[in-house]
């Protein structure tokens, strides 16, 4: 695997390896890797050329700032965990290359996306994810580009930027990766206490009940299971729940299969906000 500091070091190297015939795949992430990481680099490898992962902490996509000075840092272990996954190139720049001095977001219009769920409770989160995915984009040029449905409203805000601003890049998602006991894999798991990675599966469980329930309850009935049954546990919190359309993410407010929706869950352990989503119809 060959690793790259500087935009213009990388995208020289692409553009000796790389052209109309070569397809590039794209995996842009935080670090800390995990298999739901490794996961998108094995989808890229198996349907492109050249593999390209990025990792860089974007501050600009945080707003907690405690949140952001304790995002786990394994860069060796992760440099590692990329070259048995056969990963072709390591894109592993710092602030300054991409930011220069103006470490501050662009402001977007995702038609709405960026305002519902997690719009709600990260103020500016969006604007910092678009801002940083564009810029990737434009230094690495990729043919595809993978986003875990983890965050499912990330995939869907990355899609309307890719389409409103014609990139021209076809933005793919892929399953979430789980823990045996069905908690969805994040790097922000390993901060989570013993007592609190024992609550976590909870989170998932409650999401495959709600599934079930989704069959025959009324959406409200839903949802007070939800609160009652995350709030229940003394070591989680409920942030927000919502049953949302894919294509919109506006939460249903009458019962509707006819549309693909999900259901969305935010939850704290402690100061750690963990969050998952399941299809329902
Ligand atoms: P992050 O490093 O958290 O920014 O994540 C980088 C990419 O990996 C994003 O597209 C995430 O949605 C994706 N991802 C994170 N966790 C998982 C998971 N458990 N399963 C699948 N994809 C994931």
């Amino acid at each position: 695997m060959e690793i790259f500091k500087t935009k213009e070091d990388l995208i020289t190297h692409l553009s000796t390896i790389a052209n109309d015939a070569k397809s590039v795949g794209f995996v842009p992430t935080m670090g800390a890797l995990h298999q739901g990481h490794l996961s998108l680099v094995a989808t890229a490898n198996k349907n492109n050329a050249i593999s390209v992962a990025s990792i860089f902490v974007n501050p600009t996509q945080f707003d907690n700032p405690e949140d952001l000075k304790k995002y786990p840092n394994t860069l060796e272990k992760d440099i590692t965990m990329l070259e048995n996954a056969k990963c072709d190139v390591l894109f592993l720049p710092n602030i300054t290359e991409l930011y220069a001095e103006n470490v501050v977001s662009q402001s977007f219009d995702f038609d709405g996306l960026e305002h519902e769920m997690e719009g709600k409770f990260r103020a500016g989160h969006f604007d910092g994810v678009g801002t940083i995915v564009k810029m990737l984009f434009e230094i690495v040029r990729p043919t595809n580009a993978y986003f875990g449905e983890k965050d499912f409203q990330q995939l869907q805000i990355i899609k309307k930027l890719t389409e409103k601003e014609k990139l021209g890049i076809n933005i793919i998602g892929c399953p979430i990766f789980r823990e045996e006991d069905g908690l969805a894999m994040s790097s922000r798991n390993m901060r989570l206490t013993e007592v609190q990675r024992t609550a976590a599966p909870l989170i998932f469980k409650t999401l495959q009940e709600v599934q079930a329930l989704f069959k025959t309850e009324s959406l409200e009935g839903i949802s007070n299971y939800v609160t009652s049954s995350i709030n229940a546990h003394p070591e989680l919190k409920l942030e927000y729940f919502s049953i949302a359309f894919e294509d919109t993410l506006k939460t249903m407010t009458e019962k509707d299969s006819t549309q693909k929706s999900r259901a969305f869950i935010a939850v704290f352990a402690g100061s750690i906000r963990l969050i998952d989503n399941i299809l329902l119809s």
